[in-house]
C-alpha cells in the first residue's frame, strides 16, 4: 500500500483565518446589515496599475501573432525579465548578475519550493512571531524546527548566539505580523553567524518596497557577506498588486556553495525539471513595474497603504499604546490593552466597534497578547476603524 508522506499528520492546524471568519459570520447573523471595518486581510485592495495593465494588454496581442508568439518560456525566467530585476538591485548599489537572479510565480510558491536544496538533516530557524508558512513547509519535509522567540525587549529583532543550532535561517524583513525592519548592523550578524556555522539564511524580501527609511537595507545583499550564505526570496504581490495575477523572484548568488555544491546551479537543475517557466504575458506586466512610469504608479498605490499605516499610528500615538511597525512596513503590531489576550482583544474590537483585525496568537506563541493590523484596506475604511478604535481604548 503506498505510504502517504506521514509529516502533514504533525502540522497544527491553523484555526486563525477559520476562526475570524467564524466569528464575524456570527456578529453578522446578530447583527445583520452591520458594515464591518475589516485591517485583517493580509491582501492589496488597490488594482494593478495602468503601466503593468497596458505591458499585460500588449503581451496578450503578441500571443495572437506568429512573429510575436512566444511558447514555453525559459525555465529560470525570461532574460529581459532577468536584466530588468538585476537592474532594480544595481540602482541600490547591490550588483546581480541576471543568471542570479530566477522569476518565479509569487513568494509562497518559492518558500515551499527551495526547501528542496536542503537536506532533511538541516534544522530551520523561525523567528517568531512569524508568516505561518516558514513553519509548515519545514514539517512537511520531515525537518526539526528551531522556534526563536521574539519581543518587545529586542524590538521583534533578535540575534543570533552560539547555542542556536539550526543550518537554515528564515528572516523576513520588513516583517510579516511585526513590521519590524532590521537594520544592516543587526542583519551584519545573522551574515555572520551564517558565514561562520555554515549555515544559509532563507531572507524573505516580500515587503522592502515599503521601506521608508533610506538607512534600512531592502535586500539582504546590501550586506557584506550575503553572497555566500543567502538566498532572497521576493514578490510583486505588495509591491504591485500582484496577489492574484502572482509574480515573484529569488536571488541565489553564484557564490553560495556548500559541501562543494553550488545552490544557483542546483536550483537551475530544480527549476528546468520541475516548471516550465512563468507565462510569457505575467513576466512582461511584471517588467512593467520596474519602468520608471511603473514605478511612479505603484509607489502612488503603496502611499495609499501608507496613508492608512499614519491614520493608525497617529491613533496609538496619541494614546501612548506600544506598537511596531507601520512605518517602514504594512503591518502595525500593538500591544493589546489591560493584558488582554489576542483574541479578547479581537472579540472586543468586533462587539464594540466592529473593527476586525488578526490575533498575534495567530503567529505563534508569543504573540500572545498582541494584535495585527493591516493596512491594505480602503482609505475611508481606515479612518473610521482609527477614529473608532481611539474612542474605544480611551474609555478603557
Ligand atoms: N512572505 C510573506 C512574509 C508574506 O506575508 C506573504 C504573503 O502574505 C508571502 C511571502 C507570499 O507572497 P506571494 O503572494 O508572492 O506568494
Amino acid at each position: 500500500m503506498l505510504k502517504p508522506n506521514m509529516h502533514y499528520a504533525e502540522l497544527k492546524d491553523s484555526y486563525l483565518f477559520y476562526n475570524i471568519s467564524q466569528k464575524t459570520k456570527a456578529y453578522l447573523e446578530k447583527h445583520p446589515g452591520a458594515k464591518l471595518y475589516r485591517l485583517g486581510i493580509g491582501d492589496v485592495s488597490l488594482p494593478l496599475c495602468g503601466a503593468v495593465i497596458q505591458a499585460l494588454h500588449e503581451a496578450v496581442d503578441d500571443q495572437s501573432k506568429k512573429e510575436t508568439f512566444h511558447g514555453y518560456m525559459p525555465e529560470c525566467g525570461a532574460p529581459f525579465l532577468r536584466e530588468t530585476i538585476a537592474d532594480y538591485y544595481r540602482a541600490r548599489g547591490v550588483k546581480l548578475l541576471p543568471d542570479e537572479v530566477f522569476v518565479s510565480s509569487g513568494a509562497s510558491d518559492e518558500l515551499g519550493d527551495i526547501l528542496d536544496l536542503f537536506d532533511k538533516s538541516n534544522a530551520a530557524m523561525v523567528i517568531e512571531p512569524a508568516y505561518p508558512a516558514y513553519v509548515d513547509a519545514n514539517i512537511m519535509a520531515g525537518r526539526n524546527i528551531v522556534h526563536l522567540a521574539s519581543g518587545r525587549e529586542n524590538g521583534f529583532l533578535p540575534e543570533p548566539d552560539e547555542s542556536l543550532q539550526a543550518e537554515i535561517l528564515y528572516i523576513c524583513s520588513p516583517n510579516n505580523p511585526t513590521g519590524a525592519v532590521f537594520d544592516k548592523e543587526k542583519l551584519k550578524k545573522w551574515v555572520d553567524f551564517a558565514n561562520k556555522t555554515g549555515a544559509v539564511i532563507i531572507f524573505d524580501a516580500a515587503y522592502e518596497a515599503y521601506i521608508e527609511d533610506e538607512t534600512l537595507p531592502h535586500s539582504i545583499f546590501e550586506i557584506e557577506g550575503a553572497r555566500t550564505c543567502a538566498i532572497e526570496i521576493c514578490s510583486l504581490s505588495k509591491t504591485a498588486g500582484f496577489t492574484g495575477t502572482r509574480l515573484g523572484y529569488t536571488v541565489i548568488p553564484l557564490e553560495l556553495e556548500r559541501c562543494g555544491m553550488h545552490l544557483n546551479a542546483m536550483w537551475v537543475r530544480n527549476r528546468t525539471t520541475k516548471t516550465n517557466g512563468v507565462s510569457y504575458i505575467l513576466q512582461k506586466g511584471g517588467s512593467a513595474v520596474f519602468t520608471p512610469e511603473g514605478q511612479r504608479q505603484i509607489k502612488e498605490n503603496i502611499a495609499v497603504y501608507k496613508q492608512n499605516a499614519r491614520f493608525l499610528m497617529e491613533t496609538l500615538d496619541s494614546l501612548g499604546v506600544w506598537y511596531c511597525g507601520g512605518k517602514n512596513a504594512p503591518y502595525i503590531w500593538m500591544k493589546c490593552p489591560n493584558d488582554m489576550s489576542g483574541w479578547e482583544f479581537f472579540d472586543l474590537l468586533l462587539s464594540e466597534i466592529q473593527v476586525v483585525g488578526t490575533p498575534g496568537e495567530g503567529f505563534g506563541d508569543c504573540g500572545k497578547g498582541y494584535f495585527r493590523f493591516s493596512t491594505f484596506g480602503s482609505p475611508e475604511d481606515t479612518k473610521e476603524a482609527a477614529a473608532r478604535l481611539a474612542q474605544l481604548l480611551r474609555g478603557l
